[in-house]
């Protein structure tokens, strides 16, 4: 089976699959949480800006506050080439192209591992990453209030931690040849 599998909507995992489907027909799958902010769906965008501006406001950031909310206006960040055209398949069980898929909250609320038990093989995103430590970003939930990252961003190394793994193949460097140990 062919297929693209969204690890999480940040913007440097998603920026070749316009491309690929305009030229190859090719579904595209994505966690139910992507989907709104993949199709820059306005409503969506004006309550994450809302938010960040609340944010940045409560937590005293001033000028450079204000900056970051106008940026999130920026006509690049909400243009058209960042949005996926495609129709996307949200991944509706935990089974995709014979790996078992995990949901890693914390880097993004919309992450996704794929798990090969018989390779103990873990495709991560940004779970975990060799060279630099991974992060939890602050998000919204889907009515504004903000997630708990961090504790998700634990549970999801915990939950990973319990499996038997191999290699682990971030998205970004190395595979990680010592996952446990990291
Ligand atoms: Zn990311």
């Amino acid at each position: 089976m062919t297929g693209i599998l969204l690890t999480h909507h940040h913007t440097d995992h998603i920026g070749l699959v316009n491309r690929i489907v305009s030229t190859h027909t090719i579904p595209v799958y994505a966690h139910p949480n992507a989907i709104l902010i993949l199709k820059r769906d306005t409503e969506y965008i004006k309550m994450r800006v809302e938010f960040f501006r609340k944010l940045y406001q409560e937590m005293g950031c001033g000028e450079i506050g204000e900056k970051q909310v106008a940026d999130l206006h920026n006509p690049i960040i909400l243009s058209e080439d960042n949005k996926i055209h495609c129709g996307i398949q949200q991944i509706t069980n935990n089974q995709l192209f014979g790996f078992d898929i995990l949901e890693i909250p914390g880097h993004a609320p919309d992450q996704v591992a794929l798990y090969n038990k018989e390779c103990k093989w873990l495709f991560t995103g940004n779970l975990l990453i060799g060279n630099i430590p991974s992060n939890a970003f602050i998000e919204p939930d889907f009515d504004g209030i903000r997630t708990k990252s961090i504790v998700q961003q634990k549970q999801s190394l915990e939950k990973c931690l319990s499996l038997n793994v191999d290699l682990v193949f971030s998205g970004h460097g190395m595979i990680i040849e010592n996952p446990i140990d990291l």
